[in-house]
């Protein structure tokens, strides 16, 4: 494999950018996203907000092209760059999410690859596209400030060429869809601005249940999850801006085969396994590694 030299570079590029920034009221430290509440945080908000514009797409009718799949990674990676908690600015902490998602796109590529198990007919892209997916809407949306990834090589310059006109693309059809599903819309501060009262008619809400689990080590997850601040932001900003006619429901399942998260458009459930969140834990704790010693050439 040849990337890890490159993830190295991140970091560095990450650390130099903090002088680049030039903002005052942080300090940016890319080890936060080695913190393993952090990358499962980040993970599982990621996951949500992926899961949420499958809702939304198909309870909207939403026409696609290029694939759901990638539809709903665009809107949940725009949804983050544009958090409103950081005034659409990219910022450190902003970055070290796109650090943790990317991480484990790359960590899930590396197993994969391991256990010989890539599946090149899946609705999603492979985890290896999604890796750099992230990594040009992200580098697309502040080229200037994120040229030294570009200038190290850590995005390949034929994909890094476009970046910009990627995420300009992305960001029209984000607005388009907001006026589509929302009384808010995006001014041209990328800002999400209250234009109207909610129409009527429109009063579903998103709710998350925990299903109860009886092993130890679930409801341990359960206790750590339901602190999450940035969950209990996304159900309450996602209730505020979205039009629903009907509710969601996100259940928090620790009865699943494996580490899985999905949307069930009959029943307007959102599911979300333990196990996927344990998987987050695991390549938490993969992260540094992969980083400080990369991986076989
Ligand atoms: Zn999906």
């Amino acid at each position: 494999m040849f990337l890890s030299p490159k993830l190295i570079v991140f970091i560095v590029c990450l650390t130099n950018l903090s002088i680049l920034t030039q903002a005052d009221d942080f300090s940016f430290n890319p080890s936060q996203s080695f913190d393993p509440d952090f990358f499962i945080e980040s993970n599982l908000e990621f996951t949500l907000l992926h899961e949420l514009a499958h809702a939304v797409i198909e309870l909207y009718d939403i026409p696609v092209l290029g694939g759901q799949e990638q539809a709903a990674d665009q809107v949940a990676l725009m949804l983050l760059l544009t958090d409103q908690r950081h005034k659409g600015v990219l910022r450190p902490v902003t970055l070290n999410k796109l650090l943790a998602i990317s991480g484990e796109w790359f960590l899930e590529w590396q197993a994969e690859m391991k256990q010989n198990q890539a599946v090149y007919w899946d609705a999603h892209p492979l985890t290896i596209q999604r890796f750099y997916d992230v990594t040009c809407l992200a580098y697309g949306s502040n080229p200037d400030i994120l040229e030294s990834l570009r200038k190290e090589k850590w995005l390949p310059v034929e994909r890094a060429w476009n970046c910009d006109l990627e995420y300009k693309k992305t960001r029209q059809a984000l607005a388009w869809l907001t006026k589509k599903v929302s009384h808010y819309q995006l001014d041209e501060n990328w800002n999400f601005v209250k234009k109207n009262k909610p129409p009527q008619g429109f009063t579903g809400q998103v709710k998350i249940v925990w299903v109860e689990p009886t092993r130890q080590s679930h409801k341990d997850m359960a206790k750590k999850l339901k602190n999450f601040k940035s969950l209990k932001y996304l159900v309450a900003q996602t209730n505020e801006v979205l039009n629903l006619k009907e509710d969601i429901t996100i259940y928090m399942e620790p009865y699943c085969k494996g580490p899985d998260a999905w949307w069930n458009g009959e029943q307007n459930i959102i599911t979300v396994c333990y196990e996927l969140a344990e998987l987050f834990e695991k390549n938490a704790a993969l992260l540094p590694g992969l980083i400080n010693e990369g991986l076989p050439e």
